[in-house]
């Protein structure tokens, strides 16, 4: 049914390994690889015919290679000469003289563009140009006559395979019957419903458009058919998990009263709903799947405690003796260690013992000398007291999902920053019991609601979209160029008052200047050298970047949190959610190459204190429109704000992530259109409710798809 491409297309080694290299091997992958854009195509006709001002595409084989310097000596070009039975015509491309290199002496091109004249020589400037492996046979029959394809794709290209290689290849399989045999996923009546195209129609639409209606008709189809099928894979992990049994956890909030008041702070209504949410789950019959989305600094730490709280004081079904457990897993063994402390300060005092275990070591607290603190004991044995009941919170990195770890009664699962972590971690933490514990994923990752109704399908969402009282909003301002001193002279007295400074550049080292075209955007390195030099040298300066092994990372951060470091050069990869309240300042280089709910998480880095936080976007940006964009950054009032306007302004690559979530650029498209998300989780949720196994017949297609694609995805 999908032949590999080697049976039905003559490759040679090099266009394999090509082909592998784009994760092309099926009939279907290249049928599924669309063209990124088309362009009008040009008529063919021989040289002599040709005439001056007329945009044609010639065929021909190139002589006189030759690089070179324009007349008055300034630009670089490359020239050549373009010759077929009928005649010569000159070629010169200012400024690319690597055109030259590119081609050999005798090869054969088409050359498309405009025809030039000068002192009656006619000459194409600038053309297209691209490799052929033959000069088609119809130019020389009917010379000038209209091109087949009006339109013409473009494909991404590698080396070896250009875009006429793909044209030909998808043309020649879309002749075989293999079009015939296709069967379409989608019902009949879901097609109908919106007006999409069959799934025929849209393979040649998309590939060999005959006008422009054809693949916009054709993407809309594809677009709509990638977010029905992840909408079909989560609602069926939703109906999976709806009929598992859970542990029934019958807390209210007033049960809590006691334990939030040691809180030392009072919930926002915010943290409250959230809580109550979660409350209202751990009742259900059914375990629960919640996302819990906050803005960084909002609270989720909290929320989880008391969550937790609620579960470690209920007893285990049939069972009078022991509590139920609760795993609590962070991305990072800093922010493992950083929610340990936080557990300790919320739980000390009543007498509940918490686990850290992490690929450097595990700790215990209450320690047994000191029981204000924790200790340092061996894996074997806290998991010893993890499996047998002891220890009811654990909280660690991926160390917990290792095959080792074994609950006693593990009953809720919280999972931070969750896109970190895939769904086949997830399906191991709960499948260690016999029944499936409740699942609570927060992030702080703002995406737009139409992604997250897409890749959180399966999840019920909670918004904690109030900040905790008393805190001051981050101060961002955009700093152009020129103003760029006397921000620093700014900064300047808040580390002499004691405070600390992160800086954020684009990229860890200096830019390859043998690589063409190298990004000229700041360096961790470069910079932290050069503020150490010119800017701050009163000051000690520390480099974080994820190519440093772990334990200089660790070491680095642990000088920052204790103000050995008191600027922090890094790279935006740096984890998320640190908490080094003292930092209260943040500079973000190139801010213009960031997205905006990206910067957002940036400054959030800063809101940690009671201090004013300042966040100083140093952009070089000429363009009004750049300039509006990151102006967004000092009015939108939230996250999810900026994630529309991200999703909006600059749309699909664009959105914090989106290489995590393995949705393709079409299926972004997509999102942005609510009405669309909206349709494809109406028509996949009544399938489901209809058909939970998809086991009709008529669903073989789409059954055979979602179990394709489970791996495809990465939403958690
Ligand atoms: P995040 O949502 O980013 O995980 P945290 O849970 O780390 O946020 O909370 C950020 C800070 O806010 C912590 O220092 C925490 O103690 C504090 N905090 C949480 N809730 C409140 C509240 N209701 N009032 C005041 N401070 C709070
Ligand atoms: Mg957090």
């Amino acid at each position: 049914m999908n032949p590999p491409l080697e049976d039905v297309l003559h490759l040679s080694v090099f266009q394999k390994k090509a082909l592998k290299k784009l994760g092309l091997e099926t009939v279907f992958d290249l049928l599924y690889f669309f063209p990124t854009r088309y362009e009008k195509s040009l008529a063919e006709k021989v040289i002599s015919q040709i005439e001056k001002d007329e945009e044609i595409s010639v065929y021909g084989r190139l002589f006189n290679l030759d690089t070179g310097k324009t007349w008055k000596g300034r630009a670089p070009i490359a020239r050549a000469t373009l010759a077929d039975q009928t005649g010569k015509i000159k070629i010169l491309w200012l400024y690319q003289p690597y055109i030259a290199k590119m081609f050999r002496e005798n090869s054969m091109v088409r050359v498309s563009g405009k025809v030039s004249e000068r002192k009656g020589e006619l000459s194409f400037i600038n053309p297209k140009i691209e490799k052929v492996e033959e000069v088609p046979r119809t130019i020389f029959s009917e010379n000038g006559a209209g091109p087949k394809f009006p339109l013409e794709p473009t494909y991404r290209e590698t080396r070896g395979l250009s875009s006429r290689w793909f044209h030909f290849a998808v043309q020649k399989i879309l002749k075989t019957s293999f079009l015939e045999k296709l069967e379409d996923p989608i019902p009949a009546e879901i097609l109908k419903k919106y007006n999409l195209p069959s799934l025929k129609s849209s393979l040649i639409w998309i590939h060999l458009p005959k006008k422009e209606s054809d693949y916009v008709a054709a993407k809309k189809r594809f677009a709509f058919q990638e977010i029905f099928f992840i909408q079909l894979q989560k609602q069926r992990e939703r109906v999976e998990y709806e009929e598992k049994e859970s542990f029934k956890i019958k807390k209210t909030l007033g049960d809590l009263s006691d334990f939030n008041k040691k809180l030392p702070f009072k919930l926002t209504s915010s943290q409250e709903k959230s809580v109550t949410n979660i409350l209202d789950d751990f009742k259900k019959d059914y375990p629960m799947s919640r996302l819990l989305e906050g803005d960084v600094g909002s609270g989720k730490t909290a929320v989880a405690a008391i969550a937790s709280y609620a579960c470690i004081t209920t007893p285990p079904p049939n069972n009078k003796y022991g509590e139920l457990q609760v795993a609590y897993m962070a991305p990072t063994e800093i922010l493992a260690n950083q929610h340990f402390k936080t557990f300790i300060e919320i739980f000390s005092g009543l007498g509940i013992k918490i686990g850290l275990i992490t690929g450097s070591g595990c700790k215990k607290f209450p320690s047994k000398v000191n029981p204000k603190e924790s200790t340092v004991i061996s894996k074997s044995q806290l998991l010893k007291w993890v499996a047998n009941g002891e220890i009811p919170i654990l909280i660690g990195t991926h160390a917990l999902i290792e095959k080792s770890v074994t609950f006693k009664n593990l009953a809720f699962i919280i999972i931070d920053e969750q896109h970190r972590f895939g769904t086949k971690q997830r399906a191991k933490l709960r499948k260690k019991d016999g029944i499936l514990p409740h699942l609570l994923s927060m992030t702080a990752t703002p995406i737009p609601r139409t992604l997250a109704l897409t890749i959180y399908g399966d999840l019920d969402l909670t918004l904690l979209d109030q900040m905790p009282a008393g805190r001051k909003p981050v101060i961002t301002e955009v700093v152009s160029p020129k103003d760029r001193s006397e921000t620093y002279e700014k900064i300047r007295r808040e580390l002499a008052a004691g405070r600390q400074l992160y800086v954020i550049c684009p990229r860890i080292n200096e830019p390859d200047p043998e690589k063409e075209m190298a990004l000229n955007v700041k360096s961790v390195t470069e910079e932290a050298t050069r503020l150490q030099k010119e800017v701050f040298p009163e000051y000690e300066i520390g480099i974080m970047h994820s190519k440093l092994k772990k334990d200089e990372k660790e070491k680095v951060m642990e000088s920052f949190v204790k103000n050995k470091i008191q600027v922090l050069c890094a790279t935006s990869v740096v984890e998320v959610g640190v908490n080094v309240p003292n930092a209260t300042m943040i500079i973000i280089e190139g801010a213009e190459r960031f997205g905006l709910s990206q910067l957002h998480q940036l400054r959030g880095r800063v809101l940690r204190s009671s201090h004013q936080a300042h966040c100083y976007i140093f952009s070089d940006a000429k363009s009004g429109k750049s300039k509006d964009r990151l102006k967004a950054m000092t009015t939108a009032k939230n996250g999810f704000e900026l994630a529309e306007i991200d999703l909006e302004q600059r749309g699909t690559g664009d959105l914090y992530g989106q290489k995590q979530w393995g949705i393709s650029d079409l299926g972004m498209e997509a999102i942005k259109n609510i009405k669309m998300v909206e349709a494809a989780r109406v028509e996949a949720r009544e399938i489901i409710e209809e058909d939970p196994e998809l086991s009709s017949p008529q669903h073989q297609p789409l059954k055979e798809i979602i179990e394709g694609q489970k791996d495809k995805y990465h939403f958690e």
